[in-house]
């Protein structure tokens, strides 16, 4: 039997009470993304008290993050720990009581299905459109919950997503169940289109204040506690959008844009993001001078690198450690155009981060040269 006393603030509220409190130790909460609003969303439902937590990021911790993303320090910077591993090592010690599961990986339409068996909802902590529309065409196919949130410069947005009710998949075991009337428009039917690339603001170019985020992640979360707790008629059914600089809260209806959009995803059913088959094998990292390579499709058998003997072989090219989960290091003779060394991190799995090149063929042979092709 878990501890309630713990909860006990929590259990007060009437809205909550001791049933609400189990309901929420029996849940699953999926949440993408391990940056500003993914800690802080962690954090929360952590301390909150859902049972499990899934995080999932692919990157590791860096000095600039530390000013808005709680669960990190110093330490984590280092050692460049993974940052869902970070935020799992941090939550064992906040609340012993919860399990999480830590996934180093790449998000994306390859691995998207694998990581909802048994999640109550997902929870949005994303840095791009792309990615976000294929959380929404996961949670649309599926029927789960989905909460969007972002966050940028002094401002962000939040919204909770009830897609139309279909018939669950066999597998989707959500907690969370909704009628049709209680069912929203989903983040196609409220933004068709993504932002062009350059053309909107990035946490990289624009900055982002902490606390901009911070009430962006508290909105998600508490929509996130009433879908758990059977709360629905509590939800924030409106989309809101927030800048803490300007003084500016402003509440959108979108009650009517799923019947006025002609919804490729939730109306006509077609899941483009999650479909696709053509998923680049460099991406550039929007605004981070750094480059992401992934093995191609074709490499079916999974692989698993010996980090440990690879950190030796890339001795002589720099310094390299490998510390248990991922291999980073800067290379001597291989710079940027200012004379900064170009730095690697390189994943079990064979996923590559290089810095310092902006160009996916210049980190491709980078990749080639020192990993193999
Ligand atoms: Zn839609």
């Amino acid at each position: 039997m878990p501890d309630l006393d713990r909860y006990h603030r929590q259990i007060l509220l009437p809205g909550i009470g001791e049933a609400g409190q189990r309901r929420l130790l029996d849940s699953h909460a999926l949440v993408v993304g391990c940056g500003a609003l993914g800690t802080m969303i962690v954090d929360a439902l952590a301390r909150a008290g859902v049972g499990t937590l899934s995080i999932i990021d692919r990157d590791t911790v860096e000095l600039t993050n530390l000013q808005r993303q709680v669960m990190f320090d110093e330490a984590d910077v280092e050692q460049a720990m993974p940052k869902a591993e970070a935020a799992k090592s941090k939550i064992a010690r906040i609340n012993s009581q919860i399990v999480v599961h830590a996934r180093v990986d790449d998000f994306n339409h390859r691995n998207a299905e694998r990581h909802i068996k048994d999640v109550d909802v997902i929870l949005d902590g994303l840095d791009n459109f792309e990615t976000r529309y294929l959380l929404n065409d996961l949670a649309v196919k599926f029927g789960l919950p989905y909460i969007y949130g972002g966050a940028v410069a002094t401002g962000g947005m939040s919204m909770p997503i009830l897609p139309h009710p279909r018939k669950r998949a066999s597998g989707i075991r959500s907690s969370v169940t909704w009628t049709q009337e209680q069912s929203t428009p989903c983040l196609r039917c409220v933004f068709p289109h993504a932002p062009p690339p350059g053309a909107s603001q990035t946490c990289d170019t624009a900055g982002v204040l902490g606390s901009a985020a911070a009430v962006i992640a508290a909105h998600q979360v508490t929509q996130a506690i009433k879908l758990l707790t059977g709360n629905l008629d509590a939800l924030d059914r409106s989309l809101l959008s927030i800048d803490v600089w300007a003084n500016q809260t402003r509440r959108f209806d979108i009650s009517g844009a799923r019947s006025l959009s002609g919804c490729p995803c939730c109306a006509e059913g077609r899941f483009d993001f999650l479909d696709a088959r053509a998923g680049s094998a460099a991406a550039t990292l929007c605004g981070r001078n750094a480059v992401q390579i992934t093995l191609p499709d074709e490499a079916t058998e999974p692989v698993t690198l010996d980090l440990n003997t690879l950190a030796q072989r890339l001795c002589p090219h720099g310094s390299f450690t490998y510390n248990g989960y991922l291999l980073h290091g800067r290379f001597i003779n291989e710079t940027t155009s200012q004379g900064e060394p170009i730095e690697l991190t390189l994943f079990p799995d064979g996923r590559a981060i290089v810095k310092g090149v902006t160009e996916p063929d210049a980190a491709r042979s980078i990749y080639a040269k020192y990993i193999g092709a």
